[in-house]
């Protein structure tokens, strides 16, 4: 295990690393084994209260009184400090979440982008002046929600903490972060690195623990005046639930079924290897994953033969092994997943990836696994699987292309491949989601690009100068001077 230069099993609240109030811990696994490798905290309501107030008092007093620039610089040195702890972050995260080490590493820089973007970003949100009345000057003012609340997965926990405080902090907010159960250890390290970087106490206070306590506790507080989750479709909904109560607005990123749409007059040796890694990246474990691949029928047998060739090179195995693909995060989502591929008729599975020799008996490995042949209509074909499973659906023309598309209850992305520059201009509007990719997948994570989705996948945009907008409030001053 690599040495954490911390406690894990302590909380952040109010500058102070401690105890939760309870006094309790829970296990850390390590998805490559399956064996306890230490503990953090199980923060609960006490701790959120007492943190809510702590972040409170950030912005009454040295938080509050920072200008945005000063916020910005605050920012950008911890994005320098993410970036010479890079390597130490991803090895921490390697371990914790199961995610081979060059994507862990990857993370960890885009944490450090994040930082960066945000930093720079803080100074230049600017309001409007309208013209009004005469008499009248009328201007507009963004400012902070004041206290916001963090739920985050366990999937990409450095990403999403970046997305989603470092947009927060650059305008001016105090954050209370529920890092996930599973996976929360980074979040730790990244506080630690934000307290050297200058970040008042109280700006950023972290509870890891369970969703049903100190999630939940978290989305039901009164003091929280925005709420930003990622997960699944499900707890969104009890977070939204939770908050509605209190009238505060909510950022829902969760699941999908994001497609890819291969015509016959794509370029196959550029699209397959977003093809496939769009599939397995993280073992499938990420909301954007592009787990259906709609390929027209004149091509489809050509891709279905090069797909399955790159799925049964792929070698799944422990994180620090750094192959394709790493462990799912725990037993459960490992059955979930198997699940899931046993509701397949075996003539449906074309190719799968091999679990590498001596990986350890008790990771959660499951081998890659590529259909075809499904009906549109198929669980496998619409529900949300989270683990490295493929379906390839064929269609005849555009109008029947996008029908499948769109044709599920997600639109988190979706990808158009073909060198046709009029048809990419009408799928990309017809398309049913918050990011469609010309001829590639993702844009390489794209700091800068608006993300979030559409139906089940959720409401809000994270990243990018967007998400300032939705971590401020919009007063206007109207000013009756004569
Ligand atoms: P999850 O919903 O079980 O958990 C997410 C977070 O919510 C965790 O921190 C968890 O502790 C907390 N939580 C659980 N119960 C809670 C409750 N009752 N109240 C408040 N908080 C609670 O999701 P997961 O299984 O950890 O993550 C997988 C899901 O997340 C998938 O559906 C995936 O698509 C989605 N996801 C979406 C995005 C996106 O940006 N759209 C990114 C990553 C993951």
């Amino acid at each position: 295990m690599q040495e954490l230069w911390f406690d894990s099993r302590e909380v952040l609240i109010g500058g102070r690393w401690q105890a939760a109030a309870g006094g309790e811990t829970l296990p850390v696994e390590d998805p490559s084994t399956g064996q306890e490798t230490g503990a953090i905290a199980r923060g609960g309501a006490a701790d959120i209260d007492a943190a809510v107030a702590a972040a409170q008092a950030a912005l009454a007093g040295d938080w509050g009184r920072m200008t945005a620039t000063e916020r910005g610089r605050v920012l950008t040195r911890l994005g320098r400090l993410v970036e010479e702890r890079a390597e130490a972050l991803a090895r921490i995260e390697a371990q914790d979440v199961g995610k081979p080490l060059t994507q862990a590493l990857a993370d960890a820089r885009a944490l450090a982008r994040y930082m960066e973007f945000y930093g720079g970003a803080a100074d230049k949100v600017m309001g409007e002046t309208i013209p009004y009345q005469s008499g009248y000057t009328v201007y507009t003012l963004r400012e902070p929600h004041g206290v916001t609340g963090h739920i985050v997965p366990w999937n990409y926990p450095m990403q999403i903490i970046g997305r989603s405080v470092g947009a927060a902090l650059a305008m001016g907010n105090a954050c209370v972060l529920k890092p996930a159960e599973e996976a929360c250890l980074t979040a730790l390290a990244f506080a630690r690195l934000a307290g050297e970087a200058g970040l008042p106490p109280g700006t950023l206070n972290v509870v890891p623990g369970l969703g049903e306590e100190a999630g939940a506790a978290l989305a039901a507080h009164p003091g929280v005046r925005h709420l930003s989750f990622t997960g699944s479709v499900g707890v969104g909904a009890a977070v939204q639930a939770a908050a509605a109560r209190n009238i505060v607005p909510v950022t829902l990123e969760l699941g999908g079924k994001s497609p890819q749409i291969v015509f016959a007059d794509a370029d196959l040796d550029d699209a397959l290897p977003f093809l496939v890694n769009a599939g397995v990246q993280n073992a499938g474990q990420t909301c954007s994953a592009a787990s259906r691949i709609l390929v027209q029928r004149e091509v489809h047998d050509e891709v279905l033969a090069r797909m399955a060739a790159a799925y049964e090179s792929l070698r799944v195995g422990p994180a620090l092994a750094d192959l394709e693909v790493g462990p799912l995060i725990s037993a459960r989502q490992k059955e979930i997943v198997e699940g899931f591929v046993a509701l397949a008729d075996p003539a449906h599975i074309v190719a799968r990836g091999a679990i590498a020799e001596g990986a350890p008996g008790g990771g959660h490995y499951v081998a890659p696994a590529l259909l075809a042949g499904l009906s549109p209509d198929h669980r496998l074909a619409r529900d949300e699987i989270f683990g490295p499973v493929q379906a390839l659906i064929p269609f005849e023309d555009e109008e029947e292309a996008v029908a499948i598309a769109n044709g599920t209850d997600y639109g988190l992305v979706a990808a158009i491949w073909s060198r046709d520059g009029a048809r990419q201009m009408r799928l990309a509007r017809r398309l049913r989601a918050g990011q469609v990719f010309v001829n590639n997948y993702g844009a390489g994570g794209g700091v800068e690009l608006p993300f979030g989705g559409v139906g089940k996948s959720g409401h809000g945009r994270e990243k990018g100068f967007e998400a300032l907008y939705g971590f401020s409030v919009l007063k206007t001053v109207a000013a009756r001077h004569g």
